[in-house]
């Protein structure tokens, strides 16, 4: 898989990411696998990885404005 900005090459890393989930709240979700580009800051998610990602954020503690989470857990 190729950077879609640059065309270098996707290297696959385990980082950690905020999404947010409404206009007050956001999701920190840690150990999570994306590919990045070994040439620019872009990133990508693969599909499969995403949906969890939405699984996860549909899960969350809708009370809550910040969470912290772990993505193997
Ligand atoms: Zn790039």
């Amino acid at each position: 898989m190729n950077c879609h900005t640059c065309g270098n090459d996707l290297v696959k890393v385990i980082t950690d990411l905020p999404f947010k989930t409404d206009i007050h709240a956001i999701i920190i979700i840690k150990n999570l696998p994306v590919m990045q580009c070994g040439n620019c800051s872009e990133y990508l998610i693969e599909d499969q990885i995403m949906q969890k990602v939405d699984d996860i954020i549909s899960r969350m503690d809708r009370g809550a404005e910040m969470e912290i989470l772990n993505f193997a857990a």
